[in-house]
């Protein structure tokens, strides 16, 4: 239990300035953006170092009080939400970059640094690396990130979701034991997981229920000198997976996104293909572009489908990474509610996914916009549900709610897996997933948090 006495105790081991129990400020770690309901925290505490997570970790273990790691708290589906009280370990001043290896192509970060951070930094001081960044407020967090499977511009062109990058990690364990994993493990380089029996695993998409992310190495990629945008527009629903197949297969795209959205008024009814290129040169730059439509050729022929002209006002908005046009969706009701959803499914699923989204969002009356983001060379989408909503209508809450719901249940009716799942969808596939891999989680589990301290309520399996 949470006493007075912890509180002191856990002042010991952080800088009492660092460490906060006012109602004022556990308000604001009590709910994110999304429709999930609010959770007070005991306290919240901000630590500096690997050491001081041990010590919190073993303080909380031994008292059994549950620690919820939180990065930017962007995740909008309440996933760093503290469910069961006790401590928000919000990890924002652990932001320090350790390391930018040039040769062998990787970053190493701490737990808490973001994705803005990384990328400021290596513009300014490496201008020709760049690491795969999410479309997420640059304030989210790499570490954070990992944890959920995120994805980002580079996730179609180098090898998929985000934590397919991740090179290294240390965490501290539950009972406050701090692992190394991968190459890190056994020298001091940070360049892969290969060759030792791959252990990162066990903290990637585990949504900080298995240890804190105190350090991360991340792959770098080079970073071209030109960067380009082909937009393809179709009304045909079901026309997307071949046009995005053809383009993958040229691999000449560095990132794909395809949007499905009744605003503007001019793009409803639309599908609309976001084809990003990247060359060293005008002349490879005119070489994929025209790769690219000489791939699909025969399909705008029929005029039923083709490239649209992209205004230059337009191109601006879509070269940049973050897209900040997504950050000003979200708050389109106003009122600053936004709860995005995702769903991991194979390509050929999306025209169904997109009837599905329409279906529900009609249903319960609420605005929609739809997506995909290609991922890992075609090897499947991270399809999105975005629902914004004013946070003061409550009634707008519940609808939103309610289809979250029939999201999830949509989605695995389709074949995909919800992704970065809220508790109720993460019941949803526990409930369907083989039982041999859910007695394996419990038991993952139970070693690495034998207490049940570590974000108690996410991936519950009992
Ligand atoms: C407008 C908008 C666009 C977005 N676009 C994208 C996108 O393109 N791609 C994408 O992937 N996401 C996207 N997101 C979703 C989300 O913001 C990101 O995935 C973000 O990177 C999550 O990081 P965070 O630091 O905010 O994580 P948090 O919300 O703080 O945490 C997420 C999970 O990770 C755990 N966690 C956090 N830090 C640690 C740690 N150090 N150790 C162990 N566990 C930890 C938490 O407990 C929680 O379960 C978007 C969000 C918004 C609002």
């Amino acid at each position: 239990m949470f006493t007075n006495e912890t509180l002191s105790r856990i002042r010991e081991i952080v800088s009492s300035e660092y460490v906060t129990n006012e109602p004022e400020d556990l308000y604001i770690y009590s709910r994110d953006q999304g429709v999930q309901d609010p959770h007070m925290p005991d306290c919240v505490v901000m630590p500096s170092s690997t050491e001081e997570v041990q010590e919190i970790l073993r303080l909380a273990s031994r008292e059994q009080i549950p620690v919820v790691p939180m990065g930017g708290g962007l995740v909008l589906s309440g996933l760093s939400v503290p469910l069961k009280g006790g401590i928000v370990l919000d990890m924002k001043r652990m932001n320090r970059i350790l390391e930018i290896n040039e040769k062998s192509h990787y970053a190493v970060v701490e737990g808490g640094t973001s994705q803005g951070m990384l990328d400021a930094y290596l513009k300014k001081n490496f201008p020709h690396l760049k690491h795969s960044l999410p479309d997420a407020p640059p304030a989210a967090t790499i570490a954070g990130n990992i944890a959920i499977h995120g994805s980002g511009h580079l996730s179609q062109s180098q090898g998929g979701f985000h934590s397919e990058m991740v090179t290294g990690l240390e965490v501290v364990l539950s009972n406050g034991d701090v692992v190394k994993l991968g190459s890190c493990s056994t020298v001091p380089y940070w360049f892969s997981r290969a060759p030792l029996p791959d252990l990162v695993g066990l903290f990637l998409g585990w949504n900080g229920t298995t240890g804190v992310i105190t350090k991360v190495g991340i792959k770098l990629y080079p970073r071209p000198k030109l960067h380009d945008v082909l937009v393809y527009m179709t009304e045909d629903i079901d026309l997307a997976p071949e046009v995005l197949t053809r383009v993958i297969n040229t691999e000449t795209a560095e990132d794909i996104n395809y949007a499905l959205s009744p605003k503007p008024d001019y793009l409803n009814g639309f599908q609309m293909m976001v084809i990003n290129i990247t060359a060293n040169s005008e002349d490879e730059m005119a070489l994929k572009k025209k790769i690219i439509r000489d791939v699909l050729k025969d399909l705008y022929e029929t005029k039923e489908s083709g490239f649209m002209p992209v205004p230059p006002n337009m191109k601006t908005g879509f070269l940049e990474a973050p897209q900040k046009a997504l950050s000003k969706f979200a708050d389109v009701r106003r009122g600053g509610g936004f709860e995005y959803v995702g769903a991991i499914m194979p390509i050929e699923r999306i025209p169904d996914a997109c009837r599905a989204g329409m279906e529900i969002t009609a249903r319960h009356g609420i605005t929609y916009s739809l997506g995909a983001r290609i991922i890992g060379k075609g090897h499947c989408a991270m399809f999105f549900f975005a629902y914004p909503f004013n946070r003061v209508d409550a009634d707008e809450v519940e609808k939103v709610k309610m289809a979250l719901e029939d999201t999830n249940e949509a989605s695995l009716r389709l074949g995909g897996i919800p992704w970065k799942a809220e508790v109720q969808g993460q019941q949803l596939i526990l409930k369907q997933m083989d039982p041999g891999t859910y007695s394996l989680m419990k038991r993952i589990r139970e070693v690495l948090d034998p207490a049940g301290i570590m974000n108690p309520g996410n991936w519950e399996v009992s």
